[in-house]
């Protein structure tokens, strides 16, 4: 199967998408209209982060592999060359908040302020974001709202590294991440360097069970929702 380069009809289909999706859903694993193809959306959370993102990316390109960068908006302040290098790798990045708060634990100003403040700053090296993913993955009515208006739609994920926290095994995110895997999955991880040492080993892995590796935002145009 041929993975279009450029999704034109993107931006239609996420709206069609945001107003299925009712006000407690977010989106974490889809049927692939495809059923012969195997392809898999992988996910790296709270960056860019020196000295991480690049060593990424050379190992995504190794595999062919395009993936969702849910950055942190401080952060791509603070390394505005890394989230280009990121887009110019063709990777995609989402919207992981302004300073990663626990959002569920500010009033609707505050959120607001933390979901906007990420779209100004992407919008500085060119972009507008359409995914979000909460931080915690935590969210309420009140932020379902606010990214409506801000047009985002709120992604989850259907299998999770748990590979957040300092000096995580890579055995571990390696056992986690090579069981189970099927086409269709949202694949959380984080940007961190034992994720990185652990897709070494898993994306040879994928690659040769079939896998493609796809951005959230083409998973999306390659598949159906269904109320599974
Ligand atoms: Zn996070």
């Amino acid at each position: 199967m041929k993975i279009p380069a450029i999704v034109y009809l993107l931006s239609a289909i996420i709206t069609v998408y945001s107003s299925l999706v009712t006000a407690q859903e977010a989106l974490r694993q889809i049927k692939v209209l495809d059923e012969q193809s195997k392809i898999i959306a992988l996910t790296f959370d709270d960056g860019p982060i020196l000295g991480v993102t690049q060593p990424m990316l050379s190992l995504l390109d190794k595999y062919q592999a395009k993936a969702t960068f849910f950055n942190i908006g401080k952060k791509i302040k603070q390394n505005p060359q890394l989230t280009h290098l990121v887009i110019a790798s063709g990777h995609e990045i989402g919207n992981h908040s302004w300073s990663h708060k626990k959002l569920t634990e500010l009033n609707s100003e505050q959120q607001q302020l933390e979901i906007h403040q990420f779209q100004q700053q992407a919008k500085l090296v060119g972009l507008k974001p359409t995914l979000f993913r909460a931080p915690f993955l935590k969210t309420n009515q009140s932020i379902e709202q606010l990214l409506i208006d801000e047009q985002l739609l709120l992604v989850s994920a259907s299998v999770m590294a748990k590979d957040a926290k300092k000096n995580v095994a890579v055995n571990n995110i390696v056992k986690k991440l090579s069981e189970g895997i099927k086409s269709g999955d949202i694949i959380l991880m984080h940007e961190r360097e034992h994720t990185l040492q652990a897709l070494k080993i898993l994306l040879p892995l994928w690659k040769q069970e079939g896998y493609q590796f796809v951005t959230v935002s083409q998973l999306i145009a390659l598949s159906v929702v269904t109320e599974d």
